[in-house]
């Protein structure tokens, strides 16, 4: 891209920050635009950098020093990081210009962008005047990328909150293997499952951006060794696919209560596959369906140890000493926290309790185990992770499945609702039902992409999943199916 395109770009980006943010509250801070400006200027001119003359910006749980990293949290207001994720440092170290922070659910926690700190961000597909959710929790990332406000953007995906957002707002999102992109400086909800995920308009770029940032942090302690990224190599590299003919598994269990376009869609994109001379085959998962309630355990109990540490003490918001509810710390995280969030410290709390824990928290990390072996079983590659573990009589000896390279199903059950829709849904269980497609991969640690497949006039996310390490044929296939809105 030459200097002059970069720059007239980056100032388009620029301009429709201006006009839509106000509507559409993708946004929640922003660098000085000169700054950013002068900065795709020089990145442009250096054609040796990855991400020279682009544009990203962050979801507001990625540390960064230059702006506040609020979480969407009254409990974060204001809060500026002493130290820069390392995601953001790699970018801007290729070349790539920050440009802001967005809008998210408070600590990541939710479906649908709704509750934040700065209200609630809309769906830029369409009108605001009857609001639709952009998806959450990660709705600013996918948002701000739909609504051409940069290249790309990263998300954090802990049950499908890069996924989600961008099957509603018709653009790509992927979240890799668990272990591979740093999390060093993404603000913890659920340590076990966070993963960052890139948020982009075309698979192209978010492998350049996935490329980039897989490698090995010594600053996270969950980051895989490079001793682990080379056997991953190695047993990637024998199940490789010479002639790119792949064979595509449907998950029965994903056979779910759709709407009519999310089916539709599921279909086209496996028709399309078989049509380019891919196998098309069924498989079973059956501990999928033990999915979320097994994330809603598990996801809650590890967010109720990480948001201990906002005591009003050492950061963040504190609640004033007159306060009437006695000590300092119940006020602060009273005051500090929305409602969702005090809930999940609740619910993780009372399932690390010493009452419940068998029942309920050993219970789940059993299944979250079965899960992982049920996904080993149906894939050709194996599982550097899980070797020597035994998955052979994990699925009925009656079935005889034929491995698949990936798999593909809808990313949502539904396309993206009206604010009012979610707002009069049941509490917030509807919201959680909503996460059944995406939550399984984060259960099993695995790579998963949603491509925006076209239908009419509206988009359907639909997600390809494959074995843990072979994210980069999770792309390749992404590739191929992208090109179905060429047609
Ligand atoms: N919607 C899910 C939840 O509320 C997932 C969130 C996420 O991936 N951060 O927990």
């Amino acid at each position: 891209m030459s200097g002059v395109t970069a720059i007239k770009r980056a100032e388009s980006y620029l301009a429709n920050i201006a006009a839509k943010n106000p509507e559409f509250n993708i946004f929640v801070s922003q660098r000085n635009q000169n700054n950013v400006i002068d900065e795709v200027k020089t990145s442009a001119l250096d054609t040796d950098k990855k991400l020279a003359g682009q544009v990203f910006a962050l979801k507001d749980n990625f540390c960064t020093t230059e702006l506040p990293t609020s979480c969407g949290s009254k409990a974060l207001e204001n809060y500026v990081s002493p130290f820069e994720a390392t995601t953001s440092k790699l970018l801007r170290e290729a070349g790539g210009t920050f440009v802001g922070k967005v809008n998210m659910d408070e600590f990541a926690m939710g479906s649908n962008n709704m509750i934040s700190l700065y209200g609630p961000c809309k769906n830029p597909l369409f009108s605001p005047d009857t609001p639709r959710s952009a998806g959450g929790s990660s709705g600013g990332s996918a948002a701000a990328v739909a609504a051409n406000m940069c290249d790309f953007a990263l998300g954090s995906d802990t049950g499908g909150s890069v996924r989600l957002p961008a099957a509603y707002c018709g653009v790509v999102g992927f979240k890799p293997s668990y272990g591979l992109i740093s999390r060093y400086g993404l603000v913890a909800y659920a340590q076990s499952f966070d993963t960052v995920g890139i948020l982009s308009r075309d698979v192209a770029t978010c492998e350049t951006v996935f490329d980039l940032l897989n490698q090995h942090d010594s600053n996270d302690s969950t980051s895989l060794s490079d001793q682990l990224r080379d056997q991953i190599c190695l047993s990637v590299a024998e199940k490789r696919r010479d002639d790119h003919k792949f064979t595509i598994g449907i998950v029965e269990e994903n056979n779910l209560d759709l709407s009519d376009e999310v089916r539709q869609a599921w279909i086209k994109a496996v028709e399309f596959l078989h049509a380019q001379g891919h196998k098309v085959v069924t498989v079973s998962i059956p501990s999928v369906k033990h999915s979320l309630p097994t994330y809603f355990i598990l996801s809650p109990s590890e967010a109720a140890s990480n948001l201990a540490r906002y005591d009003g003490v050492r950061f963040g918001y504190r609640a004033g000493t007159d306060s009437d509810q006695g000590v300092l710390y119940a006020p602060t995280r009273n005051e500090g926290f929305g409602d969702e969030v005090r809930r999940r410290i609740i619910l993780g709390n009372f399932n690390l309790g010493s009452d419940f824990f068998g029942n309920h928290y050993r219970q789940a990390q059993k299944v979250r185990r079965r899960v992982q072996h049920e996904y080993n079983a149906i894939f050709r590659t194996p599982n550097v992770l899980t070797q020597g573990e035994d998955v052979n009589n994990i699925l009925d000896e009656n079935v005889e499945f034929e491995r698949v390279d990936v798999v593909v199903g809808p990313t949502s059950r539904t396309t993206a609702p009206t604010h009012d829709e979610v707002n009069n849904a049941e509490a917030s269980v509807e919201s959680y039902v909503n996460d059944v497609m995406t939550v399984p991969a984060n259960l099993a640690g695995l790579p998963a992409i949603t491509i925006p497949v076209g239908l009419g006039a509206s988009t359907v996310g639909i997600q390809l999943t494959g074995q843990f390490g072979d994210d980069k044929k999770v792309l390749e296939v992404a590739r191929i199916l992208e090109r179905i809105n060429q047609q």
